[in-house]
């Protein structure tokens, strides 16, 4: 969650303003992309497992539609607010035209604590905050999906709520479902495989070959251990991951020089991604601060567990070896950083391009729910894989044409797609 007097809007809003002055575009374009389309704000009140009401605040941003429908996550958080909201539904316009998927970007939230509250309660909330807005979302409209503290479970009850009220079955309506519930197989692992989707793509263009390479990876959550497993597949090794430790307050990253063992470590890891020390160091690896992950003598980086992690006071810790950085987190590195970075000639697949493998599996998952025919999982990873390299190559084309980092391609293209959108349809 952002740190005080950090307003994430504002930076979506800087963002955008600076890649708007470098595409020339139009001030009415401007106006109309650097803040949402539409936004709902309404009150939830539901009935405590104690008898009394409590009135929680939710929100819905549709930040651009041009392209089709909205999608993005729905979070539960006690220091949600609407800016937060705002920014991220943005970056979600951005992240799906990047992708070319034929989405827009929106985001919702609740400003309440999942921790303080009873099973019960939480499905009271998701339905409340169904039944204020579901007019305005559905399948064709805007598509929520999971996001901080909620899950599958948060998305059934949501799905059912819109059916009962809409009177009719659309299990398109959500994504992020479990699978035999109207999930997608693949969606598990599709983040964490598209960040070496453009990984594998990137090296092929540094002329690297990527079964000699060696990462090391920040994070052992979700993006964190399928990209391990994909980049392990293509023979790649991974020399350290690091995570939080919850009873010390602190993070750790566990080394093994020959290259971590990705099946025993998940043996010993639990369902927030933290590993057992004293198991790790019977399996032989070493524990070093949770920092030292980015001075690793490796090709690779690959930040992959949460914000500003690579900052202009660790940045020149990361050692010359290294030619590229994949940001499977969001947001991993800071501007200051990203200009050492750039400057080094480091390569960085940003953030929304490298982790969009896991909202283009969701507009899988809304086609297959659309169509009521589910695809196998080869032919999701398949068709992801196909996206993700497209989309990569769309980037690094516009990067060697135009002699700028990919960050700065992804967000022309991205902004590009959706100002021409808006344009073609008469908006502006
Ligand atoms: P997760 O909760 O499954 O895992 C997070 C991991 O980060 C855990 O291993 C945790 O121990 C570790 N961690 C936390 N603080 C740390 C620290 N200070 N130092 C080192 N490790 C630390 O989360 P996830 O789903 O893997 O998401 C990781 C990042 O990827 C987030 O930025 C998320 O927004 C982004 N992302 C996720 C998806 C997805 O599909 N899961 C999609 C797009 C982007």
């Amino acid at each position: 969650m952002a740190e005080k007097g950090f307003n994430a809007y504002k930076m979506a809003q800087d963002q955008f303003d600076a890649v708007a002055e470098k595409l020339e575009l139009d001030q009415a374009s401007r106006n109309l992309l650097r803040e949402p389309l539409r936004e709902y704000h309404f009150s939830i009140p539901v009935r405590m497992d104690d008898g009394t009401y409590r009135v929680f605040k939710g929100f819905r941003v549709q930040h651009n539609d041009a392209r089709g429908p909205c999608k993005g996550g729905i979070r539960f958080h006690p220091q949600e607010t609407a800016d937060t909201v705002r920014a991220l539904a943005m970056w979600m316009t951005w992240k799906c035209a990047v992708a070319d998927i034929p989405l827009g970007g929106g985001k919702g939230g609740v400003i309440c604590d999942p921790h303080d509250l009873s099973m019960r309660e939480q499905e009271g909330i998701c339905r409340g905050w169904v039944r204020q807005v579901y007019q305005n979302v559905g399948p064709f409209k805007d598509v929520p999906a999971p996001d901080v503290m909620t899950s599958g479970q948060h998305m059934l009850w949501m799905l059912d709520e819109y059916e009962k009220l809409s009177g009719g079955k659309y299990p398109g309506f959500i994504t992020g479902k479990p699978v035999g519930m109207g999930g997608s197989l693949g969606r598990t692992e599709a983040t964490g495989y598209g960040v070496i989707y453009h990984t594998r793509e990137a090296l092929k263009d540094l002329e690297m070959d990527i079964s000699k390479t060696t990462a090391a990876v920040q994070g052992f959550g979700n993006v964190a251990q399928y990209t391990i497993e994909l980049y392990n597949q293509y023979g790649g090794t991974v020399k350290c991951v690091s995570c939080w430790n919850q009873q010390e307050k602190k993070a750790y990253t566990f080394v093994k020089e020959e290259g971590i063992y990705l099946k025993e470590l998940r043996s010993i890891t639990d369902r927030y991604g933290s590993i057992d020390f004293d198991k790790a160091k019977a399996m032989g690896y070493e524990r070093i601060p949770g920092d030292d992950w980015i001075e690793m003598n490796v090709d690779i980086l690959i930040p992959a567990a949460l914000e500003n992690s690579i900052t202009a006071s660790n940045v020149d810790r990361i050692d010359k070896r290294v030619k590229l950085v994949s940001e499977g987190a969001n947001g991993p590195t800071t501007p200051e950083a990203d200009s050492v970075l750039s400057s080094r000639k480091i390569m960085v697949i940003p953030d929304f391009l490298a982790n969009a493998g896991g909202v283009t599996c969701s507009y899988f998952e809304q086609v297959q729910c659309n169509m009521n025919y589910y695809w196998s999982r080869d032919e999701v990873l398949g068709k992801l894989d196909e996206k993700m390299t497209q989309a990569f190559h769309g980037v690094l084309d516009l990067t060697k044409h135009r002699n700028i980092p990919l960050r700065e391609s992804a967000y022309m293209i991205a902004i590009s797609r959706v100002a021409e959108a808006c344009h073609l349809r008469g908006w502006i």
